[in-house]
């Protein structure tokens, strides 16, 4: 065990936890929240490889498909998908004996995957960055603090002297889940750590720039054009510093959205300086509205969605959903604008 390096430091117990966890496990299993992101697939798919490199068997189950910009990740195809191999999902759960947890707070997470999770014997060790986590754990490793999940993963691999393993591929994973979480390292980045731990990817051979362009700014034709449709019709609440942006299921249509057409949109109301939070409505089925939230400063945008969109997430980054139309997913957000007045200053 090595420490002193970083600034964040992982509790001594709790990452010993996690090396005699691997050492005496074989069937070993990695899991993330559902729709995962950059961060649940990097960490997931950092952890995986490092612990092939370690001699390690492990596998990777997600409650759903990853997106289609991180398909080109190293791994990505050996990842057991839920909703494609639910049996095999399943069974990999309950047979596991010790399952990673990567960058989710509450079993709930893993949607329909929840309960052979939940009723699986292994043993559990939770690497997040989520808050107030309600997860039962034999290692809960939750540092809110850390930026992303694949930071703190790989601060525990250092503390461990285990970064060996990290090679170039489990490094690709690891930096890509950092840089989509801090928006190419523009927000929740003014943490030391951060760099340390680039520095040490790029030596283990990450393409940094390449990455960049692959993962943060490449994307279709309907993308272009349906992000600069929902800006134009932007709309603004300048009494609750607010912007929203919707896309009906008719838009949605019209445009040939696909899934990932619209990551990113919802933080691009923040450039303006009288707006202090932004929401973005997709209108995914008639009766369903995902809700996407961003924050600056201290507007909890995390307890907006938590109290009224069945949702959760960060201080500044949240999401939910809403069962019925967009129209009374509209009506429901300007009634609740009033409430969370306070916290604009
Ligand atoms: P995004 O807006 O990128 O979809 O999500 C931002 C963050 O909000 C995610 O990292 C996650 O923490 C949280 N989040 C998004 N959707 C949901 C949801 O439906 N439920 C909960 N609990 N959190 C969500
Ligand atoms: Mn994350």
């Amino acid at each position: 065990m090595q420490n002193g390096r970083f600034v964040h430091n992982i509790d001594f117990a709790a990452a010993t936890e996690v090396l005699d966890l691997i050492k005496e496990s074989d069937k070993i299993v990695i899991t993330c929240h559902v729709s995962p992101d950059g961060d649940a697939i990097g960490s997931s798919l950092g952890l995986w490889h490092t612990l092939l490199a370690m001699g390690k068997k492990a596998t990777i189950v997600t409650p759903d498909c990853p997106p289609k910009i991180l398909q080109f990740l190293p791994g990505v195809k050996e990842i057991v998908i839920g909703t494609r191999q639910t049996d095999y999902a399943r069974n990999l759960l309950t047979d596991a004996d010790l399952v990673f947890c990567m960058d989710f707070n509450d079993t709930k997470r893993v949607d329909k995957l929840q309960p052979y999770l939940d009723a699986s014997s292994a043993r559990k060790i939770v690497i997040d960055h989520h808050l107030e986590p309600v997860i039962e754990a034999d290692v809960l490793i939750s540092r809110p603090e850390i930026s992303s999940t694949s930071a703190l993963l790989y601060i525990l691999l250092w503390q461990l002297k285990l970064t060996r393993y990290v090679r170039r591929r489990a490094a690709e994973c690891i930096f890509t889940g950092m840089m989509t979480d801090t928006g190419n390292f523009s927000y929740n980045s003014n943490d030391s750590d951060l760099y340390l731990i680039v520095s040490d990817l790029v030596k283990k051979g990450v393409d940094k720039d390449r990455l960049y362009t692959q993962v943060l700014n490449t994307g279709s034709e309907s993308r272009v054009r349906i992000c600069g449709y929902a800006q134009y019709k932007m709309k603004m609440f300048p009494d609750h510093k607010a912007a929203l942006l919707t896309l009906s299921a008719e838009e949605l249509k019209e445009f040939e959205y696909a899934k990932g057409d619209t990551e990113g949109l919802v933080n691009i109301p923040l450039s303006i300086p009288e707006v202090n939070y932004s929401v973005f409505m997709r209108q995914d089925s008639p009766d369903y509205v995902k809700i996407s939230t961003r924050s600056k400063g201290d507007f909890p945008v995390n307890l907006m969605c938590e109290a009224y969109f069945n949702g959760g997430g960060h201080l500044n980054a949240a999401g939910g959903e809403f069962h019925g139309t967009l129209s009374e997913a509209v009506t429901r957000l300007i009634e609740i604008m009033p409430e969370f007045d306070k916290y604009n200053h």
